[in-house]
């Protein structure tokens, strides 16, 4: 079955081709480094704007850029993570509650984080 994070909206089943489940988990939030109005900041991906200046990969060069200006092959650098606020996380993996390593997660072991939950999409 596919299910859709309520928290960070990733797709996923809850078993690979190969039939290895899988324990899906929030991954951390990106934010880009941006200078605007001279002033260097980290903003969350939606939030760059075309008047920001970036440093992108180009030809091989660092360079710097209007977010307007950039070219189909840049490589936007010097991104960072950063860690999901606390309940904005989800985390399937099995709490370590007891030696039955058989049990599966969402049968009889809670998981670790319950985020927003999960939808079947
Ligand atoms: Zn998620």
């Amino acid at each position: 079955m596919r299910f859709r994070c309520n928290t960070c909206l990733g797709e996923f089943e809850e078993a690979g081709p190969d039939g290895v489940s899988y324990a899906h988990v929030c991954p951390p939030v990106v934010q880009a480094r941006v200078q605007r109005n001279a002033v260097v900041l980290f903003v969350p991906l939606d939030q760059i704007r075309l008047d920001d200046t970036i440093t992108v990969l180009r030809a091989g060069q660092e360079t710097e850029t209007l977010v307007s200006a950039t070219q189909p092959n840049d490589v936007r650098l010097h991104d960072r993570q950063v860690p999901r606020p606390t309940g904005e996380q989800r985390d399937e993996n099995a709490t370590p509650v007891d030696v039955d390593t058989s049990a599966r997660p969402d049968k009889n072991r809670p998981i670790k984080a319950e985020g927003r939950g999960r939808t079947p999409i």
